[in-house]
């Protein structure tokens, strides 16, 4: 029987350092759904189908069968790494150009509904943490644990620009604090958003915790 740990929240709660440090520690595979979102978004913007003006969703629609994304295991980190049409793209993805357009191509119900069943299928392997927006409510509604991991904007951006900067990205706070805020909203406020907390998650609020007091405290709670 397969153990699956859902791990859900607003972006840059520290939902993936969680999930990493969990399935490390429970010799679980992690997987993160964001990556899934922002290879596609990648692939739109490398085929000109979304812009800062305009966004041809029936063209990426239509190319989504040509659209193969996988995750392979980088055997020096351990952790799955984004292949794209075939190519590593993990660098790539974690931009602050991806994440500016990635909410857009979430919204597509197409997109959702390829990438949910690809989510799915992962989760037939022995023991998963995944961590999303919706795998608690959409993914995994059956879940043997769900988390949901919220902080404050101001927290979330502060996390997120010091991994842009250590990235050698040249962004200002306000950027991302921007960034962060809108993609929220886009998020949690477009039709049947799957951003919600499910009825039996275990709401994490890490604003005032140190990672390891996080991390303890989750453990603990997996481990139950
Ligand atoms: O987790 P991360 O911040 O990398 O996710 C990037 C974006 O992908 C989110 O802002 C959201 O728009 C989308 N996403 C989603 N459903 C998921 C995971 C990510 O819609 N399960």
């Amino acid at each position: 029987n397969t153990i699956i740990i859902a791990i859900d929240g607003y972006s840059s709660t520290g939902k993936s350092t969680v999930a990493k440090q969990l399935a490390k520690e429970l010799g679980y595979v992690y997987v993160d759904t964001g990556a899934m979102y922002r290879a596609v978004t990648l692939y739109a913007m490398e085929n000109d189908f979304v812009s800062v003006s305009d966004f041809n969703k029936e063209a990426l629609i239509a190319a989504l069968p040509e659209i193969e994304v996988r995750f392979e295991v980088n055997p020096m980190t351990g952790l799955g790494e984004i292949i794209l049409n075939g190519t590593n793209r993990e660098q790539e993805i974690r931009g602050l150009n991806v994440a500016r357009h990635v909410s857009t191509i979430a919204a597509v119900p197409e997109v959702r509904k390829k990438l949910v069943e690809l989510q799915q299928k992962m989760g037939e392997r022995k023991g998963i943490v995944m961590d999303g927006r919706d795998i608690g409510t959409v993914v995994f509604p059956e879940a043997e644990l769900k988390l949901f991991m919220t902080a404050t904007a101001k927290d979330r951006a502060e996390r997120r620009y010091k991994e842009l900067i250590e990235r050698g990205e040249e962004v200002t706070y306000e950027d991302v604090l921007k960034n962060v805020v809108n993609r929220d909203h886009l998020d949690s406020t477009r039709k049947d958003s799957p951003l919600r907390q499910a009825d039996d998650a275990i709401v994490i609020d890490n604003s005032n915790l140190t990672l390891k007091e996080q991390f303890d405290k989750i453990l603990a709670i997996a481990q139950d």
